[in-house]
């Protein structure tokens, strides 16, 4: 059962004011609040269960990584990934997507190979490929979106030519909401030989996710929008690939044996890890994935498109407000220009003094703005501890700002 009114006492920063009105937190979509549980739990990790992971044979060391390990299997659990070993421990979407490029495209593709792209991706899922194209001559094909913001999978299946090895697709996009269709994108892809891989740093914190049904090669979440730690991820891997992947970063852990004259790799998931890790932020989110289980993607989705059907028949009323992307059944994050109101900033500061919280900027899509044609956008995107109440307050900012600036 979703309560949010428990939902959102379980938030303490929800309760605070901003300019002294009661914060709007409408920003979720950059980097999502946390729950109590999980800021006992970083304290409990520092201040009680604190050491280093792996390598020790005392008694703290073990019981971090005990802690720590113990997350790989709610990862598992919470992508339904066929076994832990699947899942690599990342600081971020960013870095997973990075592990992807330098473990395993540097290897597999050469000059010619093509990558299918969608314009609505993230630079996270844009940058690495770049780096590919200038290095080793790698060619980037870029498939549109439709004008209400969709993706179609057929494009992407059409883009699909002999040379292509990957096939890099979001599975919500951070701009319009857009949820992708990605399971035939997937199922093409591997008819193919091609490798895929598909963004869920948005995607995963609104509604379940199944690895295993999507077909997916790589699959990268981002722990601190899932209400867990900044510098928290992981990536599902499926095993084929990872036999063929080299590490990316070198160091301890990552290894088993380190002689003058060579090194011999760790078995996965440990030979994508090096170095001492993010052990508390992983431990917190873990903490952080227990909370979203024990709420149910399937409720938590429920409550958001309730929230989002109250947005979308407000927003209707404000024929000055132009909002980008309309696809049928888009995610609760709607970015939005006022017709005449000059730069996306100065519309997010009025917001800013009603205590509402939006993004302004490219929201790191410039492909997209370019696609869209705009220079920037505000971006108020919703969370599971949002409301229709949070919905009022925002469009009342938003009229404000209309009669002030436009
Ligand atoms: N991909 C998408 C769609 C995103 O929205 C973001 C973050 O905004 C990222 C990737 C980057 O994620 P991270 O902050 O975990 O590196």
């Amino acid at each position: 059962m979703f309560d949010i009114d428990k939902v959102r006492a379980d938030f303490p920063i929800l309760s605070r004011e901003v300019n002294g009105k009661p914060l709007v937190y409408l920003d979720s979509g950059a980097s999502a609040q946390k729950p109590q549980v999980v800021i006992d739990a970083i304290s409990r990790a520092y201040g009680d269960e604190y050491s280093n992971v792996h390598r020790g044979l005392h008694f703290l060391s073990n019981l971090a990584t005990e802690k720590y390990e113990g997350v790989r299997s709610k990862v598992a659990r919470f992508l339904n990934a066929g076994s832990e070993e699947e899942i690599v421990f990342t600081s971020g979407t960013t870095e997973g997507l990075n592990l992807v490029s330098y473990g395993w495209a540097v290897d597999n593709l050469q000059a010619g190979d093509e990558i299918i792209l969608s314009v609505m991706e993230h630079h996270a899922n844009i940058v690495p490929w770049h780096f590919l194209r200038e290095r080793q001559g790698v060619v980037l094909k870029w498939v549109d979106i439709e004008p209400d913001g969709s993706l179609d999978p057929q494009r992407v299946i059409d883009a699909m030519g002999p040379r292509t090895r990957m096939v890099c697709i979001t599975h919500m996009s951070n701009v319009l909401g857009t949820v992708v269709d990605v399971k035939p994108i997937c199922a093409a892809a591997r008819d193919r030989g091609i490798v895929s891989v598909i963004d869920g740093s948005q995607a995963a914190v609104h509604g379940p996710v199944d690895v295993q049904d999507l077909g997916v090669d790589f699959y990268p979440i981002t722990g601190h929008k899932l209400y867990g730690p900044s510098g928290s991820g992981a990536i599902y891997i499926r095993a084929e690939r990872q036999a063929e992947m080299r590490p990316f970063l070198g160091g301890g852990d990552m290894i088993r044996e380190v002689t003058k004259e060579g090194i011999t790799w760790n078995d996965p998931p440990m030979k994508f890890e090096a170095g001492t890790p993010g052990i508390v932020s992983i431990i917190g989110m873990g903490v952080a994935l227990d909370y979203l289980m024990e709420l149910g993607m399937v409720n938590i989705a429920a409550h958001e498109a309730e929230v989002a059907a109250y947005a979308t028949k407000r927003f209707k009323g404000l024929n000055w407000l132009q909002i980008q992307g309309k696809a049928p059944g888009k995610g609760a994050i709607y970015s939005f220009t006022i017709e005449g109101a000059g730069h996306a900033h100065d519309i997010s500061t009025i917001l800013d003094k009603k205590g509402v919280a939006v993004r302004a900027g490219q929201h790191c899509a410039g492909p997209l703005m370019q696609h869209l044609g705009v220079n920037a956008t505000c971006r108020a995107s919703f969370a599971m501890y949002n409301t229709k109440s949070d919905v009022d307050v925002l469009v009342d900012a938003l009229e404000l700002a209309h009669d002030l600036f436009a």
